[in-house]
């Protein structure tokens, strides 16, 4: 039960704790105290008007509009957010997702803080950075204890924990099933895809009705291989490019290798079959909702969609994900329906977090407070007050190769971003909202906020580096073979997808 003190934590910016010296939390403008107390005045009025979801009493609905409520948490695997219908795509990508957005928010851009999945989806959950929980290597987990996870926090409100991945990256062993009372891997294929959905149907039994869900569903695609069922498969390609690409992993690595351009004709049609595998997962996402509403639970759920990183295309000379921070590989989509609570069609100017997801979801359902600082904040006052984002400093950083060496870092601050490229590369800086496919350096006309930025990135790291305490653990043989398929090429991180580029 909610009580006097729970609810001021609720408006005081649960996420944003006394002593954290990043200068986001301690730099925010006035301007967001004053939305955030407008705000929780306007929600106390409409906590009494709205009826009551939980069954609980109306005192007791306080500042958590969404307390009670069942959720639903979709991760689409490598889905960089530019190809969303809602963003402005130029093909029918998203059918499903759209209208989504369209019933409750959408952020119009939001990008996730590393751009590779065990450690994106640990810092989903935890809400922290890899530096900060240290997760980096695809052998490590999560340790036991010192960092509480949005499934043991929803576990704590009482509800029902599931999650249904289907990558093995984020299978056994890693720590993730943590507050979960049932978490299962299930095979990144075509009839997976179906089993996840009949498991989807399969939750709500009578004796459980009762209990909130907390569903945490982890699609493969729009992961590589691009090889979608058809319709999807052929729904983006015209035949007219010539060529003969079939979305392998091989294929993926040969062009790095070969360095084609993107407009090179295989990467065009290895495009195609990307947005046809984006098609799929929408019509899964959608058949995921389908199911779960079959169930006869009284109210919608609420549903957020977004993916653990971004996918490239041979900007920047790569295909895939893990190695840089450059926008396509960490360009995600960021969408929360809560029908009765967020108003229908808001779209948030600005720039999201992936990192944001667990304080906002902390603050929308009364969750406990965790224990570690989150590094990101609740987007409540965005979501459900309306203006943009502001401007904050994010650190990001690309797939450690392997133990000891360093990864590609970035710092973004609205639609600037800082790029540190390690291994002797030089610094760059990109005004990502005239430059999205930051094809121009501005770094040496804006050398004041390139030196404030680096500033930055190097405070925030040192501040989070090498305060977590990953476990090591030995990789079973099938989920080696596992990895292997999806590009992942072994235990040491510079295997599959990082192959080729060995000595960049
Ligand atoms: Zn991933």
């Amino acid at each position: 039960m909610l009580n006097g003190a729970s609810r001021a934590f609720c408006w005081r910016a649960p996420m944003e704790p006394a002593g954290q010296t990043f200068g986001i939390l301690l730099r925010r403008p006035t301007l967001r105290v004053v939305k955030r107390v407008l705000l929780g005045l306007s929600l106390v009025v409409a906590a009494l008007l709205v009826p009551d979801c939980s069954g609980r009493t109306e005192g007791d609905l306080g500042a958590a509009p969404l307390r009670g409520r069942d959720m639903i948490l979709v991760v689409a695997d490598s889905f960089d957010g530019s190809h969303l219908g809602a963003a402005g795509y130029g093909r029918e990508t998203t059918p499903f997702l759209d209208e989504l957005a369209a019933s409750g928010a959408f952020l119009e851009r939001a990008i996730s803080q590393t751009s590779w999945t065990l450690s994106s989806v640990v810092s989903l959950l935890t809400g922290v950075e890899q530096e900060a929980h240290g997760v980096m290597q695809i052998d490590e987990s999560l340790p036991q204890s010192g960092l509480s996870t949005l499934g043991e926090l929803f576990q704590r409100r009482g509800y029902r924990t599931v999650g249904l991945v289907q990558n093995a990256v984020i299978a056994e062993g890693t720590g993730l099933d943590r507050g979960f009372d049932r978490y299962e891997a299930i095979p990144f294929t075509a009839d997976g895809a179906e089993r996840l959905i009949r498991e989807v149907r399969a939750l709500t039994d009578a004796a459980e009705r009762e209990r909130p869900l907390f569903l945490y569903i982890h699609l493969g695609p729009p992961h590589m291989p691009y090889q979608p069922p058809e319709p999807f498969r052929s729904r983006f390609s015209k035949g007219a490019s010539g060529s003969q690409v079939e979305g392998s992993i091989r294929e993926t690595t040969d062009m790095m290798v070969e360095e084609l351009a993107p407009s090179h004709p295989d990467v065009i049609r290895l495009l195609e079959l990307y947005d046809g595998h984006i098609a799929y997962a929408d019509s899964l996402i959608r058949r995921s909702v389908q199911a779960f509403e079959s169930t006869g639970r009284s109210d919608p759920p609420v549903i957020l969609v977004t993916s653990d990183h971004g996918e490239a295309f041979m900007q920047h000379g790569a295909v895939g994900h893990n190695l840089f921070c450059y926008e396509p590989m960490i360009r995600i989509p960021w969408i929360l329906s809560a029908p009765g609570v967020i108003e229908a069609g808001r779209r948030v100017p600005g720039t999201g977090s992936l990192l944001d997801v667990a304080p906002t979801l902390v603050e929308l359902f009364g969750l406990p407070r965790p224990g570690q600082p989150m590094a990101g904040a609740s987007l409540v006052p965005e979501l459900m007050g309306g203006g943009p984002i502001e401007d904050r400093p994010l650190l990001i950083s690309s797939r450690y190769p392997r133990p000891g060496r360093e990864a590609q870092l970035a710092l973004v601050e609205g639609p600037w971003k800082f790029v540190v490229r390690r291994r002797g590369q030089s610094a760059q800086l990109f005004h990502t909202a005239e430059d999205p496919d930051e094809l121009v350096d501005v770094l040496g006309l804006h050398p004041e906020r390139g030196a404030r930025m680096e500033a930055l990135l190097e405070e925030r790291r040192a501040e989070v580096r090498g305060s977590g305490a990953a476990a090591r653990r030995e990789l079973p043989e099938h989920v080696l073979r596992e990895l292997d398929a999806l590009g992942y090429g072994g235990q040491d991180g510079d295997g599959g997808q990082l192959g080729s580029l060995k000595g960049r």
